[in-house]
This record gives structure tokens, C-alpha cells and sequence, in this order.
């Protein structure tokens, strides 16, 4: 079975039916609830203003963790929590997606944990996560930590310790719920912008003098097609708000007298060539006072970051700033004060904002954990849900759709989400596989490779069109591992409409492979244009509009 994503189909249902349940925004929170949503047999929407994980959701750590430095402050249910989702993802639900990580984490004298410390949090750690022994950590002692990583300060360096987490591609994780969401009957569009409610008063109750005021509920958004043009009233029981940054704006919409809910803070990555950052594995890195910045090698890049800095501009438009990269470049220079990097060396950069909730009227379960998800509901019915993580998706979509199923007089379900894979880790349709396993056997080696990374069990209906067109098994561009058959899939049955939607979320090319996403941005809009039926105009356009971006995340604003 391909994909069946198809946005004029969706467009039109939004037109023509009414839905049990609208989802506003598809970053990961939105794409899940989504999903749970219609497996759970609720007539679905999922409106999203950009691409799928446009904002917060493709500029993460992708790490899907416990989050270890939230142990110190005693949060242990959040870790807990993400601990059991992290193995979820790994083991059954997206281990196509879903990759280990041994992280070296090395004892400064004075700054953050001390080894005792350390060791004590590792251990609970791996006890909530269940770690086979294998994958137990280690406490190493100052000259183990120095053979492992020689590039690291021997100043103050008291021993450390590896331990295992995991980290993932974040877009195309947020991807397969939205894909998912689709297999299961929900009706999903990309650049569809909610820019309004319409508000329905309850008949029955007569707005007497000195008596309760009428109920008044939400019953259609008003939804604009970005591609199209035109607007329509998308009818539904229920809307929920999964706008990440933008989750006042839309509570505005409905009540214009809201209080803030969200207080936003900036998280920078930076990328570097692994030949000009050379080290040996990942590491756990801490400023002076002892906030942690993770250094993450894969293939000839290393991602590094993050920062936590309040932002108050415009969320369209965030980019990582001189200060931001001084910061990362300082912390680099006192733990690794070997490797010299300025910042001409920065490869690529990428910016995010956390939607960390602040206490304020309206919020239903006040939080005390400033990265846990706080779910807020508008006297007119409009469900909020600001803040979680990437790694607690799946059960912050299980909390929100309980809700939603009890609001909606639907008899309480075993959350189908607990169990089923996304659809990268479940077998394909026989029907869809005759034929297609010899297409990836006959697409050579290394492409079916890449398809198999990035697709999982899919990666045939992705190889069925390089087994059409040989030359589309071809990568992109040397050194780049995509190739041509994505781009075609990626039009076809991931609904990318632009060349940034295929290189920063479909494959994650800007920060996995930065340079050599410059060099295969040409055969990439070649072939959208021939798929989208660009003219050479629009071709150029495309092109020049990826280079300015490309430009933007290398040189600071
Ligand atoms: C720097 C940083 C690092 C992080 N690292 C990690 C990590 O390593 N591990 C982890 O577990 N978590 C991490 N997180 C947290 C995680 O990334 C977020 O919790 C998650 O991505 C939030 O997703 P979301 O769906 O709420 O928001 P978003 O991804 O921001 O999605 C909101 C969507 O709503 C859309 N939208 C807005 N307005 C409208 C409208 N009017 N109509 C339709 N759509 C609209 C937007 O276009 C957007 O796509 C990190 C966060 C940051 C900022």
C-alpha cells in the first residue's frame, strides 16, 4: 500500500464534512494526537500552516531520552516517562527511526555532577529505562575518560562515565504520525493556515438577566489554503491547538482576552565538518555553570548544541545569532582546547523554540516541571496542549485523546498507540511487496541502503521508482545519500512542495549533510519541476530561495 496523502482530497473534505476532531498545527504533539486520534476511529483534520515539523519539531537535539540532568532536580516521573517512551520508539514502535547513542560524559572538579553523583544517577537511569546489561553504563576513572577522548581538557578532570541513549530523526519521526494519521482516515493538508473560529451559541439556554451566561463553543476554524487561495469553515466536535509557539496566537482567535500561556526560549545547533571537529564519540559537555551541551558525531558532520536563552521576536523567524554561536564556540574552547574553531567553521546552523509553559489563569494541572506538557482547555472548548518533548509524543497524544473521547461521549479504548509500529516498522501490504522487493534488489546496494535508513519496511515503494527510471537510483549528488527516486516520493506520497520541504525535513540533508545539500539542490528542483510542472522561473526561484536559507544558517545574522 503507497501513501494515500493527498492534499486536494483532504482540502475538499475539509470543505464538505464535519469531524469529530480538528488538530491545529502538525509539529510532533499535533501529528501524534492526530494519529492516536484516528486510530482510535474518530473522524480526524490535521491542518498545518507550513510543512509537517516546519518549526520546533525538525530544530530539536533529536535526542529521544530520559533527559539525565532532570534527575538532579528530582523530576523522576519525566524521566521515568521519557525513559519508557525512548525504549517504545527503539524497541517497537520506530526502531527503523530510532538509533543508540553512547555518550562519554566527563567530572570537572566544580562543575555540575561529581563522579559518586554521577554514577547514582547513571544506575537509576538505566533501572527506569530497563538498559540490557550490555548497554549498562560505565564510570570511568580520569586516564579512561583521556584514552577515550583525548581531545578532552585535562584541567580539573576528575573520571566521567559512557552511558547509552538514543537519538532520531525528528521531522521524519513527526512525518510517520502524520503518515500514519492518513493510513487511518484522517484528512491532513500542508500550507492550510487556521486563521479564525466560528462561534455557535447553545439555543436552549436563554440568556436571562443575572442568570448563566449562554454556552458558547467552537464549531468551525476557518481554514486558508497557502497554495490554492480561498478559504473554507472546516466543521468539527472538537479543535485542539498543537501550534508549539504559536499556541497563544491561536487561544487568541478564540477568547482575545487570554493570558499568555507560554514563555518562549531559544535553543541553537550548530554543525561542524567532522574534520574540523574531530572527536571520537559523543559527548556530555558543561559550561562553568554546569548547563549541559551535547556534541553529537554522525558520518562527517558533528551537531552541536544547545543553547536556553528567552526569545520575544517573531517565531517565523528564528535563527541562531553571533551570541548564540560564541556561546557553543566558548564551551567547545574550555572542554576541547585543542580543536580550534571559529565561526567560519560553522557548517550550518539551526534554531528552535521551547514553548515552556508559565503559570498563569486557565491552566488545568499547574506544572511544576518546566519541560512537561501542560494541557489547557478555553471556556469555548478549544483544547491547548503547550511544552512536552519530542520523546513523550506518543503518551501526551494518548493523555490529550483520552480527553477528547471522554469529552466526546466515546467509550474509553486501550490506546492503540501503545503497541502498533509506525508505518516504517510494520510490514508492508502483500499486495504493495509483489513486485517491489525485486525492485530494491535491483537498485544496488549502497541506494537501498539509504532507502532502508530512512523509510524502513517502506523503502520499496520508494525503489519501485528507481526500478522504473534507472537513473533515478542515482545519488543526488556525489557523497550525498539520497537519491533521485525521493524526490519523487517525496512529491508523490509525502506531499513536499518545495525544495526546503525535501531538504531540511524529508531528508534531513541541511544538518545531516550540509554541503552536499548545496550541491544537490539543482538535481532536486530538476526533478520537482518536472513532478510539479515548475517553468525554469519558478525552477530558479526555488534554487535561489534554498541559498539564501543556506546562507542564513551559516553566517549569523
Ligand atoms: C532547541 C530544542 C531542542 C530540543 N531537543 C529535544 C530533544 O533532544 N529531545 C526531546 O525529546 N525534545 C526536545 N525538544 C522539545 C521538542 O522539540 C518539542 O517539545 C516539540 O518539537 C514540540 O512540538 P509541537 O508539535 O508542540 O510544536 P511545533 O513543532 O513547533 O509545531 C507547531 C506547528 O503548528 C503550526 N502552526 C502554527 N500556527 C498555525 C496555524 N495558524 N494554522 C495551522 N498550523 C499552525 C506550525 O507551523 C508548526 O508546524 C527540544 C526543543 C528545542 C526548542
Amino acid at each position: 500500500m503507497g501513501s494515500t496523502l493527498n492534499r486536494e482530497t483532504s482540502l475538499a473534505r475539509f470543505r464538505d464534512e464535519e469531524f469529530d476532531l480538528a488538530v491545529i498545527g502538525a509539529g510532533i504533539n499535533g501529528a501524534a494526537a492526530a494519529r492516536d486520534a484516528a486510530m482510535r476511529g474518530l473522524k480526524v483534520a490535521l491542518i498545518e500552516r507550513g510543512d509537517f515539523a516546519s518549526a520546533t519539531s525538525s530544530r530539536s537535539s533529536k535526542l529521544i531520552h530520559g533527559g539525565f540532568r532532570y534527575l538532579p532536580q528530582g523530576q523522576f516521573r519525566l524521566v521515568y516517562t521519557a525513559l519508557r517512551e525512548r525504549e517504545r520508539l527503539r524497541r517497537v514502535t520506530a526502531p527503523h527511526l530510532v538509533r543508540p547513542i553512547q555518550f562519554l560524559f566527563p567530572v570537572y572538579r566544580g562543575r555540575g555532577f561529581n563522579r559518586f553523583t554521577m554514577s547514582i544517577g547513571l544506575t537509576l537511569y538505566d533501572l527506569f529505562a530497563r538498559t540490557p546489561w550490555a548497554e549498562w553504563h560505565s564510570s570511568l576513572n580520569s586516564a579512561r575518560v583521556r584514552e577515550t577522548e583525548p581531545a578532552l581538557s585535562r584541567e580539573g578532570l576528575r573520571g566521567g562515565a559512557t552511558y547509552y541513549d538514543a537519538w532520531a530523526d525528528d521531522a521524519r519521526i513527526t512525518f510517520e504520525n502524520v503518515l500514519d494519521a492518513d493510513l487511518h482516515g484522517a484528512a491532513v493538508a500542508n500550507y492550510a493556515s487556521v486563521e479564525g473560529f466560528v462561534k455557535t451559541t447553545e439555543k436552549s439556554v436563554e440568556p436571562l438577566k443575572g442568570s448563566t451566561p449562554p454556552t458558547v463553543s467552537i464549531s468551525a476554524a476557518l481554514v486558508r489554503d497557502l497554495i490554492g487561495g480561498g478559504t473554507c469553515e472546516l466543521r468539527a466536535k472538537k479543535f485542539l491547538n498543537a501550534t508549539g509557539p504559536w499556541v497563544d496566537e491561536i487561544r487568541r482567535m478564540d477568547d482575545p482576552a487570554s493570558r499568555p500561556s507560554v514563555r518562549l526560549t531559544k535553543g541553537v545547533h550548530l554543525v561542524f565538518a567532522r574534520t574540523m571537529l574531530p572527536v571520537r564519540q559523543a559527548l556530555v559537555l558543561g559550561d562553568e555553570d554546569g548547563r549541559i551541551v551535547f556534541v553529537m558525531p554522525h558520518d562527517r558532520y558533528v551537531l552541536v548544541g544547545t543553547t536556553d536563552t528567552d526569545f520575544s521576536g517573531d517565531p517565523a523567524n528564528v535563527t541562531a545569532d553571533r551570541a548564540d554561536i560564541e556561546y557553543l564556540l566558548g564551551v567547545m574552547a574550555e572542554s576541547l582546547p585543542g580543536i580550534k574553531l571559529t565561526i567560519a567553521d560553522v557548517a550550518s546552523s539551526f534554531a528552535g523554540l521551547r514553548a515552556l509553559v508559565t503559570a498563569g489563569e486557565g491552566i488545568e494541572a499547574p506544572s511544576k516541571v518546566p519541560r512537561e506538557e501542560v494541557i489547557l482547555e478555553s471556556r469555548a472548548g478549544l483544547i491547548t496542549v503547550a511544552g512536552g518533548k519530542l520523546t513523550t509524543h506518543r503518551e501526551i497524544a494518548q493523555k490529550l485523546v483520552d480527553r477528547v473521547m471522554n469529552e466526546l461521549g466515546k467509550p474509553a479504548t486501550l490506546c492503540p498507540t501503545l503497541a502498533t509500529p509506525l508505518p516504517g516498522a510494520r510490514p508492508l501490504d502483500r499486495e504493495a511487496t509483489t513486485g517491489d522487493a525485486a525492485s530494491i534488489r535491483s537498485i544496488g546496494r549502497d541506494a537501498a541502503e539509504i532507502l532502508r535508513a530512512r523509510y524502513g519496511t517502506r523503502a520499496p515503494i520508494v525503489a519501485r521508482f528507481a526500478a522504473e527510471r534507472p537513473e533515478l537510483a542515482a545519488p543526488l549528488a556525489r557523497g550525498c545519500p539520497a537519491i533521485g527516486a525521493e524526490v519523487v516520493h517525496a512529491v508523490r506520497n509525502e506531499m513536499a512542495h518545495s525544495l526546503h520541504d525535501f531538504l531540511i525535513r524529508r531528508t534531513s540533508l541541511t544538518w545531516r549533510y550540509p554541503v552536499e545539500a548545496d550541491s544537490a539542490a539543482p538535481a532536486v528542483a530538476k526533478i520537482m519541476a518536472a513532478e510539479l510542472g515548475w517553468d525554469s522561473s519558478r525552477e530558479e526561484q526555488e534554487l535561489a530561495s534554498f541559498k539564501r536559507e543556506q546562507a542564513r544558517r551559516r553566517v549569523p545574522a
